[in-house]
């Protein structure tokens, strides 16, 4: 019954109420369809508990212990001791908020060593740290790209980067994903002299493929007036040599303007941040309002964040093996016959792609019952209107736990139907 939708099943609820028409009407056939689904017996994929957490990889699902394959956890840094020295220190000697904005009470020590910390992890010379990485795309598209400007995004950017555009005043153009000849001929169609910015991401969370960035920077560098920006959340910590994201590792850092990044992926905690060389970048403290207007991160998350990032700075055995988990989980469910994401595996996110939401639901609980979670993605977070379950290792799972998953998806194959033979 907990699994059930809290409207006509609520008991304290009017009929009347329920069928009335209001601002809610425009979701009832998304209840309808939700309802649907949990009437047909499976649990709700949306509402996961983690009653408790014992690792990275390890939680207690419905009292269950399971192994964490949708998480962004991919460096594994969640229960790091210096990381967590480090938030503890910071509770006692902070406290436990900062009840302020970053320009006004809301800066402390931990927030200037915290940009500090991705000044060094990325060799630039200017860092802001934001509350979420969410509001860094938000605060950064929207004030960089004013009236008379260009956004030029991929289709299948991340929410944070539609919503900076939509925020902002600039006109938003879009490409085709990854395609770098669309790219090249809407900026041909664009006024030389009007200011574009160039919205990329350097790992796409959904398929987890990368951008081939030397080629988009080549078609960029054939029009005037361009900034680019890269959102590199899945790519930080395990693409390059010093973990900096795909930009780093497909060699454009001269290139990038601007990197947007997350700390709740690879540094294993919460908060968001930009970092540039440009001269000017500073300003935008003044000027950002997602920066401004909004209280700055607690005082032990921006202790923990510069810890993880200072400490990813030398990770290079982690990223040895998660690529190597990559290389063992993709491969083994290519060979099962699973439809994946991409060709090859290319970052820590495997796709595993289905035909529709009944059969993902039934594969995804039956992977949960065989004691590991993975993410149901559906639209309109997937592109195409894909149903996926998505994997996202991390540098902690052993190549047991590998192993197990891989069981694990076999026998879920064969129950939901997805796998024939
Ligand atoms: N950019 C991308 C590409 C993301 O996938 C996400 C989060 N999934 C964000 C930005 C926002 O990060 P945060 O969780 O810090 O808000």
């Amino acid at each position: 019954m907990s699994d059930a939708i809290d409207t006509a099943a609520d008991a304290h609820t009017p009929v009347e109420a329920v069928n009335a028409r209001d601002l809610f009407s425009k979701f009832d056939p998304l209840i309808a369809e939700r309802q649907a689904l949990l009437d047909t017996g499976v649990r709700d994929p949306f509402s996961i508990v983690m009653e408790q957490v014992m690792s990275p990889t390890r939680a207690i699902i419905k009292g269950k212990e399971t192994i964490l394959l949708g998480t962004y956890n991919y460096m594994g840094m969640t229960f790091d001791p210096d990381v967590i020295r480090a938030g503890k220190d910071a509770l006692d000697n902070f406290g436990s908020g900062t009840t302020g904005s970053r320009v006004l009470n809301g800066t402390y020590q931990g927030h200037r060593e915290c940009e500090d910390a991705l000044r060094d992890f990325y060799g630039m010379s200017g860092a802001m740290v934001f509350s979420t990485g969410y509001q860094a795309n938000l605060g950064v598209i929207s004030t960089l790209a004013g009236k008379g400007d260009y956004v030029v995004i991929d289709a299948d950017s991340h929410a944070s980067i539609y919503d900076g555009c939509f925020l902002g005043d600039a006109e938003i153009v879009r490409f085709r994903h990854n395609s770098v000849e669309d790219l090249d001929k809407r900026l041909g169609r664009l006024p030389a002299d009007a200011q574009k910015l160039v919205v990329l991401e350097g790992v796409y969370s959904m398929l987890g493929d990368i951008a081939p960035l030397p080629d988009m920077v080549a078609a960029i560098r054939k029009h005037a007036n361009c900034m680019i920006l890269v959102d590199e959340a899945h790519g930080m910590g395990f693409f390059g040599e010093h973990g900096r994201g795909v930009f780093e590792e497909q060699g454009v850092s001269d290139d990038v303007d601007f990197v947007i990044g997350t700390f709740s992926k690879s540094v294993g905690t919460v908060g968001g941040f930009c970092v540039s060389n440009h001269p000017k970048f500073e300003i935008l403290r003044l000027v950002c309002r997602p920066y401004i207007f909004t209280a700055s991160l607690p005082p032990s998350v921006v202790a923990t964040a510069a810890t993880s990032i200072r400490k990813l700075m030398h990770a290079g055995n982690k990223r040895a093996h998660l690529w190597e988990n990559s290389r063992i989980l993709h491969g083994g469910l290519r060979d099962m016959g699973y439809k994946l994401g991409t060709e090859t595996p290319q970052s820590a996110i495997i796709a595993v792609i289905l035909h529709d939401q009944a059969q993902a639901v039934a594969a995804w609980q039956a992977l949960l019952e065989a004691g590991v979670y993975v993410n149901l993605a559906r639209p309109p977070a997937t592109p195409a209107g894909m149903f996926l379950l998505r994997c996202s290792l991390c540098a902690e799972h052993s190549r047991e736990e590998v192993d197990v998953i891989l069981k694990a998806f076999q026998a879920a194959g064969r129950i939901s139907g997805v796998l024939t033979s």
